[in-house]
């Protein structure tokens, strides 16, 4: 019998492993479970595992006479070592102990938004070159626009399948500049042949304005972040407009081609 299944209530969030690979840590899981049974006489069997990927990094039991013990689980929690003996407890006792509710604090704590919950081995920098794009070229060429010389040393910029968003939006952020550390992050989505040159320059050069004109003190009328001033030295990249247009037309497809590529590893 088949006992795992992935449940996809929503769109598989394009940061988390392929569906393929939270099956296959499913089934480590259940074997991890069965093992730790083993020895115990009479135990409801886990009979199912069901995955999926709720904005909320949960974990529910249903303990029935008849058929066992059911879990539906969080994909992100499949990573975290606990988890088997917290699954054997529950099947012994027909409750998950205690100690789950604070292991789920830690794990909400972490995550941002459905699409960007940070998966271990996904977080990895990965460094600047792509398979398709250099990002440290990209910087290169786009700091030519920057009205006052920037030294490329100065900034760093690498590959992240995983771009921090802020609290409870919900787009896919494609690019983002930590200023106290001058990191710039991409979202690995970009790096498709499929990407014109101006929209990867486009990304880059808009994190870099963030960098040029950082966001303006609070309490401020204007938009804090992206303000007047941020716009004017954003403009200044020739295909900022049509860059942006391709963007907003074919982000669905970007994200589609990403999770395929994604489900192909
Ligand atoms: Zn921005």
């Amino acid at each position: 019998m088949n006992r795992i299944r992935v449940f996809r209530e929503q769109d598989w969030p394009a940061a988390a492993p392929s569906p393929a690979e939270v099956r296959e840590r499913g089934s480590s899981l259940i074997r991890a479970v069965d093992a730790r049974l083993a020895d115990a006489a009479r135990v409801e069997r886990l009979h199912q595992l069901v995955i999926n990927a709720n904005r909320q990094v949960g974990i529910r039991l249903a303990a029935t006479p008849r058929a066992g013990v059911a879990l539906r689980l969080h994909w992100a929690l499949l990573d975290e070592p606990r988890v088997g003996a917290l699954v054997a407890h529950a099947c012994l006792r027909g409750r998950l102990p205690a100690e789950t509710s604070t292991l789920l604090a830690a794990h909400a704590r972490r995550l941002t938004s459905d699409q960007t919950y940070a998966p271990r081995g996904l977080t990895a920098t990965g460094g600047a070159a792509g398979r398709w794009i250099d990002l440290d070229a990209v910087l290169r060429s786009v700091l030519a626009l920057a009205p006052v010389p920037v030294d490329p040393a100065s900034l760093r910029i690498h590959w992240g399948a995983w771009v921090p968003m802020p609290r409870g939006q919900r787009r896919v952020r494609l690019g983002s500049m930590h200023v106290p550390t001058r990191t710039i992050r991409v979202h690995r989505m970009l790096d498709d042949a499929w990407i014109p040159t101006g929209v990867i320059e486009y990304v880059v050069w808009h994190e870099v304005c963030h960098h040029l004109a950082p966001p303006l003190a609070p309490g401020v009328r204007e938009p804090r972040i992206h303000h007047a001033r941020f716009r004017e030295l954003e403009s200044l990249h020739p295909q900022a407009q049509e860059a942006s247009a391709w963007i907003e037309q074919n982000l669905t497809r970007l994200m589609q081609r990403y999770r395929v590529a994604l489900a192909a590893r």
